[in-house]
């Protein structure tokens, strides 16, 4: 019955508590519908329409350099490299053909992480308007930051193979001046599985990634048959045979739009829990004074093991390690 039913109601109870009209005499039907009023427009602001809430489809889009095509050395990686303002633009360019491919597949909503070396690489002012751009460091969720459960696909673009691959163009897990493994639940990891698990986490599955041919045969041995672009086949950790910046975009592009076409076919990457970091450090010191932390062992000369409850607290640790030093300012 109706008057049960406003009897019950939060609101009205909010309102018989706080709203002093409510005290007048119970036989005022203009105030009846007052109430009715107000009961419908807040049902209205709790709960968006289900079919706006159908509409959003999410993409978030993870962008690294060493993967790009063309890229080779630190000539294209670094603002000190005679070509890097030109690379800058290509690593841009990928990362919009990914763009336009996401909108061209029904994006509604749309988030770019420049996960480079500075994370100050992207031309942000090249990116459609209703684009972000997550730049600089350190961020929670380093190169996923940003990224929840509201995301329906994740992509990696320009994406490198792990410190542990003997090839690849650049081959690094997070820092090439501070790690030489990276393991996860005893096994080592490159960057794209860690973010990926990272994604796993929140439930979001990787449906694309480019790359080199070392990193896109790293990807799928990990990850599983998703879609992928090689943008250049590795020669060596200083030298590629690449494809032109513009037939990397177009397949790209193509990729992208067919991935996120059958995204239902990728299942988030999810490792066991709690999850188990193996570290290796390039020299002794960080593993003999890291391991001083309770919550740290120490597994060898270089190497650290810590346990996190979940990839939040993994990739923060990793952070701490990469990033901490009493020198910091400011
Ligand atoms: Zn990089």
């Amino acid at each position: 019955m109706p008057t049960l039913t406003l009897a019950s109601s939060p609101q009205i109870r909010n309102l018989a508590i706080t709203g002093r009209a409510l005290r007048r005499p119970v036989g005022s039907w203009r105030w009846l519908a007052a109430c009715l009023a107000l009961l419908a427009t807040e049902a209205v602001a709790a709960e968006p329409p289900a079919a706006a809430v159908a509409k959003s489809f999410r993409v978030y889009i993870s962008v690294d350099m060493e993967g790009v095509a063309g890229v080779v050395t630190a000539d294209q990686l670094s603002p000190a490299g005679f070509e890097y303002e030109r690379f800058r633009r290509f690593m841009t360019d990928e990362a919009l053909a990914a763009v336009r491919a996401a909108k061209q597949a029904g994006a509604t909503d749309i988030v770019v992480s420049d996960s480079h070396a500075n994370g100050e690489n992207l031309l942000i002012d090249l990116f459609p308007s209703d684009v972000r751009i997550v730049r600089s460091w350190p961020r929670h969720g380093a190169m996923m930051a940003g990224l929840d459960k509201s995301f329906a696909a994740a992509i990696f673009i320009g994406y490198h193979s792990s410190t542990t691959n003997p090839k690849g163009v650049r081959a690094h897990t997070i820092s090439s001046a501070h790690f030489a493994r990276l393991a996860l639940n005893g096994t080592a990891v490159t960057e794209a599985e860690l973010n990926a698990a990272y994604a796993g986490d929140f439930g979001v599955p990787v449906v694309f990634a480019s790359g080199d041919d070392a990193a896109v045969a790293e990807i799928r041995a990990r990850l599983g048959d998703l879609d992928t672009v090689t943008t250049k086949t590795s020669l060596g950790f200083h030298s590629a045979e690449t494809l032109t910046p513009a037939a990397s975009c177009e397949r790209i592009f193509e990729g992208v739009v067919a991935a996120l076409a059958h995204r239902d076919r990728r299942h988030p990457y999810v490792l066991s829990h709690p999850v188990t970091l193996d570290l290796t450090f390039k020299n002794y010191m960080p593993a003999e004074i890291v391991s001083y932390l309770r919550s740290v062992q120490r597994i060898d000369s270089h190497s650290i093991r810590f346990v996190g409850h979940d990839m939040l607290e993994i990739t923060d640790f990793i952070d701490v390690l990469d990033w901490y030093n009493p020198d910091i300012a400011p």
